[in-house]
This record gives structure tokens, sequence and C-alpha cells, in this order.
């Protein structure tokens, strides 16, 4: 198991020094998280809220335990007690869940929001005009549980790199944007969570702070 060691010294040396790596151990058994764990790293992401309460139970607590995938409300109470981050926010009725589920674990929640930015139909998020909205209505401004920490995309699953790289692009126009309009006075604004296995470089290249990668650690799922 040296040989994985070592793999995930060398994927973590070479990302740059402002890049937080989220590993992400969906379908991957505990004993090889805590391996990757014992390698070094803190920082994991699932997708699924059943497994990662499992794991989360079975794993050392000083992990920090990110919700990568589409969150259903009625779940958001199993994960509120430990989650780190919530990457996947993507209407004001989840933000609302979460926000109520915060309360009741006396805890504050942050919070990525996921934005559409895939020509592809399937990806979840919200687009330019539901970010605006939700920002701006007074039910988010109530909310004193949670805290929007920056945003979250999914490029379109592809070979073509000038299109990945030009949604990437777009995503990182539209945080600045969000930052300077919206989050002027927070500090909490500064994470942009894009870039998985297959495009993560081209993702720092276009400004992510924050990259999701499964295959490239773990291997194929
Ligand atoms: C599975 C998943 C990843 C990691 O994908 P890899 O290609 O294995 O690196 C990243 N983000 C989300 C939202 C995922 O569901």
């Amino acid at each position: 198991m040296d040989n994985f060691r070592k793999h995930i010294n060398d994927f973590t040396r070479h990302l740059a020094p402002g890049i937080t790596l989220v590993a992400v151990s969906k379908t991957h058994p505990v004993e090889l998280i805590k391996q990757a764990y014992d390698a070094g790293l803190r920082d994991f992401g699932e997708n699924r809220v059943q497994e990662m309460t499992e794991k989360q139970a079975a794993l050392p607590s000083d992990i920090r335990w990110h919700q990568i995938g589409h969150l259903q409300t009625n779940k958001v109470k199993y994960i509120a007690p430990f989650v780190h981050l919530i990457h996947s926010v993507d209407s004001l009725k989840l933000l609302e869940e979460i926000n109520r589920q915060a309360i009741r674990s006396k805890r504050t929640i942050d919070c990525l929001l996921q934005l559409h930015i895939a020509t592809e139909e399937s990806k979840f998020g919200l687009d330019e005009t539901e970010l605006t909205a939700l920002l701006e209505s007074e039910t988010y401004q109530s909310m004193k549980n949670i805290r929007i920490c920056g945003l979250m995309g999914m490029a379109t699953f592809t070979d073509n790199q000038k299109l990945v790289r030009h949604e990437f692009a777009g995503l990182k126009v539209l945080f600045d944007a969000t930052s300077k309009r919206h989050f002027a006075r927070s500090e909490a604004f500064t994470i942009l969570s894009m870039g998985m296995s297959g495009d993560y470089r081209i993702a720092i290249e276009e400004g992510s702070t924050m990259v999701r990668v499964g295959t490239a650690i773990f291997g194929v799922r």
C-alpha cells in the first residue's frame, strides 16, 4: 500500500498551493478511504447521503465530509449534524431545509450554489437568473444558519476541451460578478468548486479553488 500513499502524495504535490483537493470516495470502501486518510487527506466527497452517514460513523471524526451530489430535501437531516460543505444547493427550498436542520443541530452549515454550466440537459443546477432571484429573496436573506461560501459547477462530459474551458471560464466570470454584487461585505465567499478527474487541470487554469477528484485518486469505480 506504499504505492497508494506515494500516488496520493504525488497527486497533492502537483496541485498548486491554493487548491483544495476533495477526494471523491463514493462507492469505495472505508478501508480504502482510511488509507487515503493515513496518507494525509482530510476532505472527502460523497454523493449519496446514506453512504456518507455510514462512512462518517466508521471513520475518524476529523474528516471533512463534502456533499457533492444532488441532495433531496428529505435527506438533509441525516447529514446536517456533521457535513462540512454542501456543494450542490440548487434551490431556495433546499436551502431553507438546510437552514432548518442547521438550527436543529445548533450549527452554521457552509454551502455552495450549484450552477448549470453544461450544454447537457441532465445536469442539475441554477441558471444565472435563478441565482440572482435566490440571493435577492427575503427568505434567503433572513436565514441565519447557512453560509454561502461560493459556487460549484460541472462542465459537459466531452472530449471537447475548448467547450469545457469555455464553460469553466463562464462560471469564473459569474463567480467574480456574484462576489462583487452580493458578497462585497462577506469574507466567506471564496470557493469556486470546479474540476473532476478528466478536467481539473483546465478548471484550475480557469480559476478553480477546489477540485473534486475521484477516479484519478482511487481508480475506476
Ligand atoms: C463522481 C463525482 C466527481 C468525481 O468524478 P471523477 O471523474 O471520478 O473524478 C466529482 N463531482 C461530482 C459532483 C461527482 O458526482
